[in-house]
């Protein structure tokens, strides 16, 4: 028996002398199983009068902190050990997978693929019931152009949320793009507004080089804005401009003096001299 790892047990105090001595036996089942390394015995924990839990490492690649559990048996009075149950169990700290979800609360934006199918829930708050035909194709025409003739449509909800969502994104007005705009979209050429209840405040952008196909906010913009304009002088940015308006200093080498120049004092006094002459 392992005396050390049976007193590390609290529990062990209840089990049954004769099951907690069944160690060795518990080990060798586990051995017998060949399904991975066992390690050292943790303890032995008490199920009932008849029955206790050896606990052992399990010492299984990928299985960090996981232990072998063997529960052994014996019929009150009697000295008679069998093996019930062999299992690999998670440990206090095991590594596990995170908890299960049902796969409709697992996806997230993004995450559909081609041909994959996701109803929306019972009762999506986001949808109510829209227009059904009458048959009668005056009134069902009519209905179509307002943007009705379908089985549902969004509920205020829905469109309150959606409108949240795109106003807080990446081409609403407090994005980064949108504060060093020039101008904004709803006053921008490549801006093709909503129809319906979004009308007012959001839209399509249609420029290829800037925000092209997304709903922008009408207080989005960019710098491709069809207003703007490029500052005087701009040019190619392969070559650095040449500033002709700035001054170059090179060094010149001294002129030498020639060797009959006359002195300061007679320079000045040969003018002065010159001058009373006139
Ligand atoms: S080009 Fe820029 S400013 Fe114009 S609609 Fe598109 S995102 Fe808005």
């Amino acid at each position: 028996m392992d005396a050390v790892s049976v007193a590390s047990s609290p529990e062990s105090t209840t089990v049954r002398p004769v099951l907690a001595r069944a160690v060795d036996r518990a080990r060798a089942a586990l051995v017998d199983l060949n399904e991975g390394a066992v390690g050292r015995h943790l303890g032995v924990t008490a199920e009932d009068e008849c029955a206790a839990t050896h606990r052992f490492v399990a010492e299984l690649p990928g299985y960090h902190g996981w232990q072998w559990a063997v529960v052994v048996a014996a019929v009150p009075g009697t000295d008679h050990v069998t093996i019930s149950e062999l299992a690999l169990l998670p440990g206090p700290d095991a590594l596990l997978a995170p908890e299960w979800l049902p796969w409709d609360q697992r996806v997230r934006p993004g995450d559909l693929s081609p041909g994959d199918l996701l109803a929306p829930p019972k009762d999506d708050p986001r949808l109510v019931p829209g227009y059904v035909a009458t048959g009668d194709p005056e009134i069902d025409e009519v209905a179509f152009e307002v943007g009705l003739g379908r089985k549902q449509v969004m509920s205020r909800e829905g469109r309150l949320d959606c409108a949240q969502r795109w106003y807080d994104g990446d081409h609403g007005p407090e994005s980064e793009m949108a504060k060093a705009a020039p101008s904004t979209c709803e006053l921008c050429g490549f801006y093709l507004p909503l129809a319906g209840s979004l009308h007012a405040a959001f839209g399509v952008c249609g420029n290829e080089m800037a925000a092209d196909g997304h709903v922008v906010t009408a207080t989005y913009g960019c710098g491709a804005h069809s207003d703007t304009m490029l500052p005087t002088g701009a040019g190619s940015p392969r070559y650095d401009a040449y500033d002709d308006a700035a001054v170059e200093i090179v060094d010149l080498p001294s002129p030498e003096m020639p060797d009959t120049a006359p002195e300061p004092e007679t320079a000045v006094e040969a003018v002065t001299d010159s001058e009373g002459e006139h």
